[in-house]
């Protein structure tokens, strides 16, 4: 996991950054925080500059020192007082024992006498049984405690918790505040800055993720395959004999943010990665019905949320079954051109 000390807003995130500061100056910060909004933007991050601003010592102007006793814990790591949950491995559930645990460790005072910082991210990924062990802590938290609760999808989370929570949202942060970051940053690497954008749909830190190792022609060959199976070239069981092996979270994403784009584009705009395919890919695609393609989407979100809470089924079955669908709504295209 990676740490960053001293972990600094984004450029785009100094409302919120502010906020919570003044909250915090004015004794309002809640118990329990909610981060939520879609993936790829910076909110462990900024969860993780807002642990170490309270766990410092003497922290200056709204930064951590840097010198003091908890800085040099926070730097290695090793802070007693600041505690991340997640699941063991991306698309695991937490597990309740995990919480239980937490629970516990959360009865007792912080071993630095200060402030007590949880993560728990992503909250989606808690089931029902660790959401109500996790119930109690929201409900009688102990004093200089903060739980900060991190989620890419608020709505997959129970109401029961978010409702304990003061939730602090997040949107796509516009370009202009986005692209001078990210700009220099990809500055000499051959990609433009704006083009990753615009394959991560503005979300700055999956943008620069896609420079990390092959992952930008991974997301290719994942275009490309799909693209075979709607030619018939491949078949759903051989595509999801493929996908399986893959991050499986990952690709539902990146499927939905395709169909997404697709939706968009049938709707008239313009979307870069779909212009340049073939003519006849791109016939077919545009004879896809509308009603069927929106049904598809719902059907595709509802299968990443069972797949975000960890319920953990059978991933061959479940890329199959989905492709084998898709393989409905494209002969239906086929019929209609
Ligand atoms: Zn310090």
């Amino acid at each position: 996991m990676s740490e960053h000390f001293p972990a600094l807003p984004y450029p785009w995130q100094h409302t919120e950054w502010q906020r919570l500061n003044r909250q915090y100056a004015e004794n309002q910060l809640p118990h329990a925080l909610m981060f939520a909004g879609p993936p790829g933007i910076g909110k462990v991050h900024l969860a993780t500059a807002l642990a170490q601003r309270l766990l410092c010592q003497s922290p200056v102007q709204g930064s951590p020192c840097g010198q003091c006793h908890a800085c040099d814990l926070l730097r290695a790591g090793t802070h007693p007082d600041w505690i991340r949950i997640q699941p063991e491995e991306p698309g695991k559930a937490i597990r309740i024992d995990v919480v239980r645990e937490l629970t516990q460790s959360l009865s007792t005072t912080a071993q630095q006498g200060g402030y007590k910082v949880v993560l728990l991210e992503p909250a989606e990924s808690m089931n029902a049984n660790s959401a109500n062990a996790l119930l109690k802590t929201l409900e009688e938290p102990s004093d200089r405690t903060l739980l900060i609760l991190v989620s890419h999808t608020p709505s997959a989370v129970l109401p029961t918790i978010r409702s304990r929570c003061q939730i602090v949202g997040f949107s796509l942060p516009p370009g202009s505040q986005v692209l001078p970051w990210l700009e220099a940053l990809v500055a000499g690497g051959g990609v433009e800055a704006r083009r990753l954008l615009a394959l991560t749909r503005g979300a700055p830190l999956s943008a620069l993720a896609l420079l990390e190792g092959d992952a930008l022609e991974q997301r290719q060959q994942r275009e490309q395959r799909f693209i075979q199976l709607c030619e018939g070239q491949l078949t759903a069981v051989q595509l999801a004999d493929q996908w399986q092996k893959a991050d499986v979270g990952a690709v539902l994403e990146w499927l939905l943010v395709w169909l997404y784009d697709l939706a968009r584009w049938q709707a008239g705009a313009e979307v870069e990665g779909l212009d340049a395919l073939p003519d006849n890919v791109r016939a077919l695609l545009n004879k896809i019905p509308p009603a069927l393609l929106h049904r598809y989407l719902e059907k595709l979100m509802a299968v990443k949320s069972q797949w975000l809470s960890g319920a953990n089924p059978n991933k061959q079955l479940l890329l199959e079954e989905l492709l084998l669908d898709w393989g409905v709504v494209i002969r239906q295209a086929k019929r209609a051109a």
